[in-house]
């Protein structure tokens, strides 16, 4: 089969492998449709997980599956599933602690494109079928269905993580498709004001679309200032960090509330500490929570997310602003979401 791979760090193009084995409780699937992930551009460009020879990257995307394992009871070849990104080991102890997400290791219940072959091939592996994918309900189509592979379940994990309430006022860093998924979570928890901070204007229209109440660039000085002068002085109660680096978390604490929490979903993809300002988090008793974890997967939390989208409450079509047919446009789609285009929200290929 052909996959689309990373051959080393900073190239990639495409190979051919053998098609992968399924175990007892595996399935085979094959794409519907792809989406590229800034993920993806960490791994490759940046080498920010080490290097990785020939390995396939990808781990958003939608799929028909071909062939599953004989333990396999709720799924079948011909059904269509949504998959996500992380498909944890649910017989671990780290699953059985409630961090499915580290199943195997930290960071291990991210296998696609990580640990192993990802979903830009003809076939790719799933492994415990029943605990990790769910059926793509029939009103939900395959472009969208790319988006509740990561951007939505990360989105709304910087929510949880950062514990939004209702009348809450929160700070989302970074506006790309992560962030607009944490503003869009946000919303749905009931936060009162919604301050978004990112540039690209059609990244900014979407985020008004998703609830954002202002707006604020980190063009134009220290994100801290710019939301201490819009709140009084006052901070905010709830910060949502999907974009920046490891420099944003000083800013972060500066304007956050004691008491507050901060949610990370961010990918650092470079620098070896992060800054916590001494003064700023309380002389160390400012009760100013800094959490940062990799989205939750598996079947339960793509069954439920999948819902939201279903039932209407959450739209997912302004995410895709470029939508491709054809294996062929792997590659264009990839370098567009490296190169981020000011129209680009993210980049998805039919198959
Ligand atoms: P994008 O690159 O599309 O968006 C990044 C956002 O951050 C943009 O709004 C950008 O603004 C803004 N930004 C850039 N520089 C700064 C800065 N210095 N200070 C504040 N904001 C800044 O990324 P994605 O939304 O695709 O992904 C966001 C991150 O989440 C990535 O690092 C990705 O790897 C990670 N991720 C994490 C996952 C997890 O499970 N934890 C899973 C999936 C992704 P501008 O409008 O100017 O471009
Ligand atoms: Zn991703």
């Amino acid at each position: 089969m052909k996959g689309y791979a990373m051959l080393k760090i900073g190239e990639s193009g495409w190979i051919e492998k053998e098609r992968p084995k399924c175990g007892p409780m595996d399935a085979i699937c094959k794409p519907l449709a792809i989406a590229i992930c800034t993920s993806d551009v960490h791994t490759l460009w940046e080498g920010a997980i080490g290097e990785r020879h020939n390995m396939i990257l990808g781990h958003e995307g939608c799929a028909e599956i071909v062939e599953v394992g004989e333990m396999v009871k709720d799924f079948k070849p011909g059904d269509r599933v949504l998959v996500p990104a992380i498909t944890p080991d649910w017989n671990s102890l780290e699953a059985q602690a409630g961090y499915s997400m580290h199943s195997g290791g930290m960071l291990a219940g991210w296998k696609f494109s990580n640990f192993k072959d990802g979903v830009f091939s003809e076939y790719f592996h799933v492994n415990d079928a029943d605990g990790n994918l769910a059926l793509l309900p029939d009103n939900i189509n395959t472009v969208d269905a790319c988006m509740l592979s990561d951007m939505v379940p990360t989105g709304f994990h910087g929510v949880e993580l950062a514990d939004v309430q209702f009348g809450d006022t929160v700070l989302v860093i970074g506006i790309g498709p992560v962030g607009l998924m944490s503003v869009a979570g946000a919303n749905l928890r009931g936060a009162a004001r919604i301050i978004a901070v990112g540039t690209r204007p059609v990244c900014v229209e979407a985020a008004k679309g998703y609830g954002a109440t202002d707006f604020i660039s980190y063009k134009n000085g220290p994100i801290s200032e710019q939301v201490l002068a819009m709140t009084n002085g006052a901070g905010v109660d709830k910060i949502v960090i999907a974009g920046g680096s490891v420099k944003t978390f000083s800013e972060a604490v500066k304007c956050l509330k004691p008491g507050g929490k901060i949610g990370n979903v961010n990918y650092l993809g470079s620098g070896d500490v992060i800054d916590i300002p001494r003064v700023e988090w309380g002389v160390g008793m400012g009760h100013k929570q800094i959490n940062g974890g990799l989205m939750p997967g598996g079947r339960l939390r793509m069954e439920k997310l999948g819902a939201l989208v279903s039932s209407g409450k959450l739209d997912l079509s302004p995410l895709s602003t470029h939508v491709f047919e054809g294996w062929d446009h792997v590659e264009e789609a990839l370098f567009l979401m490296r190169d981020k285009p000011a129209d680009l929200i993210k980049p998805v290929v039919k198959i």
